[in-house]
Order: structure tokens, then C-alpha cells, then sequence
């Protein structure tokens, strides 16, 4: 049987029956990840006897006659959320040996709700990319075209739901790190609104956009997971202390009357292909009944510099507690025969050994930014820019209900194409900063194919309007099948 190709649904929907065991079904995905992923390398850990344990686990629960969509689901998570016990590296030198001494709340909720973790994915060190080729461990491969970047930053957990290394995983984004490679690797992945998702236990980036969300093979898959992640957590304050609605509930609701806001400018700046996939979804809305209004927004063109002032000032302070003293990797001075000469020696060395150059410069760039007669020049003024953005969006959002966008200016680029012009890789993240500092739910979904490369598109909605994201974009999967292709990778 092919239940790599299986969404949750259909799957819980055979566990429930009883046709398939979960054990079955996990020893299923770990065969194939032992089988596939030396060609695609989205796995940094795998965890067979744990997962085995906990598939084991998942039986018991449908036994007892438990309902829930996601028990016995086996599934990844990138790896920057701690799973007690295990490794979390962030795929970062720093952190190469760092076992987590806690679950993250979205790994607790999901234990509970009985989905068997089967690993965790590859990603670019820190979450600081879009490619995933600043892993400092390897490079992730997209399924679609083994010589492409799968994306990133959660590059490893694209790549594996699109090759059907197991049903879903999570991923984080910050400026674009769920939508973007699900847009490159064919697939569906969801930013929630910023706090809508504890943080507790993700490793931190930007800690005023972080947020952990779903990527499946479909929105109805998506809206599953979210039920169970979703909702405020003591041990995050910052989450939003909400009701957390039944995703699934309005998720068919006809669409007829809804107002869909499309960015004259995002679409003007495509290829004529491109182009034409727009042009595609936006007809696909129209005979579901939706009303397509073109609008603008001119501040947008700031959201990128401003993101990578904000993101990098973030950056320097969050990482700044990574000093290979109370934890992470520390230089080898026992085989000298030596010590530090001094505090700063011994920064230097721990933090210079370890951290990559992409983290090396956004920490240099975030130091810069936040000193003080710079303060007021970049970081400051980056944060007024920001309120102008949110504004923007919420004058729009009198007017349509939801706006949509192209996820990303084209399809998977080559690997080596990109990384050494860090400038041409941060404006990977054009059309998907925006909703990151205003804190947005937006999700990308598959809407083509330009020379047989997966293209998605992004829609998202005001602050916890996640329901209505999830609405459109599950009817304009009723309506088309793009969602429904995998690469053929074996
Ligand atoms: N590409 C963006 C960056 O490099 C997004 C990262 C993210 O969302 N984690 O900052």
C-alpha cells in the first residue's frame, strides 16, 4: 500500500478500523526513511526504539476505543524543538551534543494526543536561512529535483512530508520559514498568528515573530494539527490566552461573498508562468464564488529591510546565552594542555569554533544595530517602519477578508546557487515578511507547476483569523490537485 501517500485522515481513518496497527504503520515510515533518505538527508535524528514505543502506545489508545484524529499519526519535527531526552542541535555546531531536559508544549500536546515523533528534520542553523544549506551538518535535498534546495528554513520537514517520509511535521517560521519551502517541496504549511502556538521549548530566533506551525499534504491535515497545538500555555506568556476554535468546523463552508484582496504590485513583479498561476487561483476563487479586489500596499516594500533589522538585533541578544559555559560546545583546551587566557579568549574561541557564518553575521549585524548611537538610526526606526506595515494591513483588512499573494518571487533555486550573496537569499522572503512582523496567520498551499517545479500561493487573514485561512484554502483544494502530486522518489 502506499500510505506515504496517505493524508491523516485517510490514515486515522484505517487505524481506527483497525486495518493497519500503528506500529505497523510507524515501522512503514522508518523502513522508508532508512530507504529514501540518504538521497534527500532530511533527518538529523530518528528515533526507531522511542518511536517504536510510542506507536506501541498509540495501539493501546485505539484499543480502548480513544478517538482523535492524530493518534498512531507518525510524524517529524525540526529540529529546534526540544524533545526531552533526545538531541536538539538547531542544526548548529553550538549544539551538536545538547540533550533537551524538557518536551516543548507542542511536543507534549501531541504526545498526549497520541501522534508517534518519529525523528527530528534538518534546517538552516538557528532557523537563519531559506535554503537550508546553512545546516552545519549537511544539506537537505528537494524531492522534486534532487539538485534543488528543498527551501528553509524548515527545509528538512518540506522535503520529508513531500517525499512521504512521514504525514506531517512542524516546522518554525519567523520570516517565512514554514511557507516558503512548503511552497519549493509542493506542499501545505501554516504560520499561525503570532501566540496563537506556545513557544515553550522552541530554540529561539526572533523572539517578536517565532512561531511554530503545521506542514502536510493537505489543509484539512494542517487544521488537524492545529486543534492540538494551538492554545495558550503558563509556561509561555506571551501565548494568547484565546479560545482555540475547531479548526475543522468552518473548514467547507462555502466561501460565496468572501472578499479576496490580490496585491497588484506582488503579481506585476512575476514572470509571464508565474503570472499565470495567479491568474489560475484567482479564477479558481471566482467560481467558488469569492469577489477578487485589487489592492496595494506601498509600505510592503519596507517589510524586508525591516525584517532584517529587527531579526538580526533579536538574534544577537537571544544568542548571546550560548557561551559554551553553562552549555553548548566549548573549545578543546585539555588536549593543549592550556586554559583560556581570559573571558573574552574563551568567547571568542567556544562562540567563533562553533557558530556558522550566517549566524556570525546577523549577530554582528543585531550588535551593530542595537549599540548605542546606532540604536536610534536602524533598530528604532526599523520598529516605527513595523507599526506603518501592521497599519497598512489593517486598513486593507476593512476592506477584504483575506489577501493573496505569491509565497515566493519563483520556484526551488539550485543548491550553491544562492548562498554566497546573502542579499539575493534575503529577498527569497519578499512576499512573506510582511504578515511575519505584523504576526498574521498566512499559509501556502500548492497552485502549480512551472518546468515541473511545485509553486505555491500565500493567503492570509487578520490576527487568530486562522479559521478563515484554513476556509479558503481547503475550498481551493475541493477545487483543484495540485495538493495531490508527489515527487516520484523511491
Ligand atoms: N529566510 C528568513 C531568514 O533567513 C526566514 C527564517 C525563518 O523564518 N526562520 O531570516
Amino acid at each position: 500500500m502506499d500510505f506515504h501517500k496517505f493524508t491523516i485522515k485517510e490514515l486515522s481513518r484505517i487505524l481506527q478500523k483497525k486495518e493497519i496497527s500503528s506500529l505497523d504503520l510507524c515501522n512503514f515510515f522508518l523502513d522508508r526513511i532508512r530507504n529514501i533518505d540518504s538521497k534527500l538527508k532530511t533527518c538529523i535524528s530518528v528515533f526507531e526504539e522511542e518511536a517504536k514505543k510510542q506507536a506501541i502506545l498509540a495501539d493501546k489508545m485505539i484499543a480502548n476505543g480513544e478517538k482523535g484524529e492524530l493518534i498512531g499519526i507518525p510524524y517529524l519535527v525540526k529540529d529546534n524543538m526540544l524533545v526531552k531526552g533526545f538531541k536538539t542541535t538547531a542544526a548548529s555546531k553550538m549544539l551538536e551534543n545538547y540533550i533537551a531536559p524538557y518536551d516543548a508544549t507542542v511536543i507534549k500536546r501531541l504526545k498526549d494526543s497520541g501522534a508517534v515523533l518519529l525523528g527530528k528534520t534538518n534546517m538552516d542553523e538557528f532557523a537563519h536561512g531559506a535554503s537550508t544549506e546553512n545546516s552545519a551538518f549537511f544539506v537537505t535535498k528537494n524531492p522534486w529535483d534532487l539538485e534543488r534546495v528543498p527551501g528553509g528554513s524548515s527545509g528538512g520537514s518540506a522535503s520529508a512530508v513531500s517525499a512521504g517520509l512521514c504525514v506531517f511535521a512542524l516546522g518554525s517560521d519567523t520570516g517565512g520559514s514554514i511557507r516558503q519551502p512548503a511552497s519549493f517541496c509542493g506542499v501545505s504549511g501554516l504560520k499561525p498568528s503570532y501566540s496563537r502556538v506556545s513557544r515553550f521549548g522552541l530554540i529561539s530566533m526572533t523572539s517578536s515573530t517565532d512561531v511554530i506551525g503545521p506542514i502536510a499534504k493537505s489543509v484539512e491535515d494542517v487544521a488537524m494539527v492545529m486543534k492540538v497545538i494551538s492554545g495558550f500555555d503558563e509556561n509561555d506568556l506571551s501565548s494568547a490566552n484565546l479560545d482555540v476554535e475547531d479548526y475543522l468546523k468552518n473548514i467547507n463552508k462555502s466561501i460565496k461573498g468572501l472578499k479576496i484582496g490580490v496585491v497588484k504590485e506582488f503579481v506585476d513583479s512575476l514572470d509571464e508562468k508565474f503570472k499565470e498561476v495567479i491568474n489560475q487561483a484567482i479564477l479558481t476563487f471566482e467560481n467558488l464564488g469569492a469577489k477578487i479586489k485589487f489592492i496595494s500596499l506601498p509600505y510592503n516594500k519596507y517589510a524586508g529591510p525591516v525584517y532584517y533589522i529587527i531579526t538580526p538585533s533579536e538574534i544577537s541578544s537571544n544568542l548571546a546565552r550560548l557561551d559554551g559555559i553553562r552549555y553548548g560546545f566549548s573549545a578543546d583546551y585539555k588536549s593543549k594542555g592550556s586554559s583560556a587566557e581570559n573571558l573574552n579568549e574563551l568567547y571568542l574561541n567556544n562562540r567563533g569554533q562553533s557558530f556558522g557564518p550566517e549566524v556570525k553575521r546577523r549577530i554582528m549585524l543585531g550588535t551593530y544595530t542595537l549599540s548605542s548611537g546606532y540604536f536610534d538610526a536602524y533598530y528604532k526606526k526599523a520598529m516605527a517602519v513595523r507599526e506603518k506595515i501592521e497599519q497598512e494591513f489593517n486598513d486593507v483588512f476593512s476592506e477584504v477578508d483575506v489577501i493573496l499573494t505569491p509565497t515566493s518571487p519563483h520556484v526551488a533555486f539550485k543548491i550553491g546557487e544562492k548562498i554566497n550573496d546573502p542579499v539575493k537569499m534575503y529577498l527569497e522572503d519578499i512576499f512573506v515578511t510582511g504578515p511575519s512582523l505584523s504576526g498574521l496567520p498566512a499559509i501556502s498551499i500548492p497552485a502549480g507547476f512551472v518546468d515541473n517545479l511545485p509553486l505555491g500561493i500565500q493567503i492570509f487573514a487578520n490576527k487568530f483569523k486562522e479559521d478563515l485561512v484554513l476556509n479558503l484554502a481547503n475550498n481551493f483544494q475541493s477545487k483543484t490537485d495540485f495538493h495531490k502530486k508527489s515527487p516520484d522518489i523511491n
